[in-house]
């Protein structure tokens, strides 16, 4: 398993006894690196590290992405999020369904199609 860096542009000025690192003499306070980290999809170390990433770079990330300069309207067309029943907790069963929150409408969902982030009913 690789290790990978905190992406926290200062994780490193955040001065704590498990971010000293180097060879006796010239140690110094460096960026955390583990095999997983629990912020920001895993690329950051801490809430602090992924605010201070966002703060840099968000009208840059904005810019990029496209910036939503009129309101979106909820509308059945537009209105379908994914959800799970369980089955079994023990064994990690579930039933995984689409439900419409305007209709109310629900349609079962595969685990393959609940876990890919670009499968959607939804109207663009
Ligand atoms: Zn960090």
């Amino acid at each position: 398993m690789s290790l990978r860096f905190c992406q926290g542009p200062e994780c490193h000025m955040h001065k704590t006894k498990d971010r000293i690192k180097g060879m006796k003499g010239s140690k110094t306070y460096q960026t955390r690196r583990r095999s997983n980290f629990y912020y920001g999809n895993g690329n950051f170390c801490s809430t602090w590290c992924q605010d201070q990433w966002l703060t840099k770079h968000i009208e840059q990330a904005l810019d990029h992405f496209g910036r939503t300069t009129k309101a979106k309207h909820l509308t059945k067309e537009n209105a379908w999020t994914k959800d799970y029943n369980w089955i079994d907790y023990r064994n990690d069963t579930r039933e995984y369904f689409y439900v419409n929150g305007i209709t109310k409408e629900q349609r079962p969902l595969t685990k393959a199609q609940f876990d890919d982030i670009n499968y959607t009913l939804n109207e663009r």
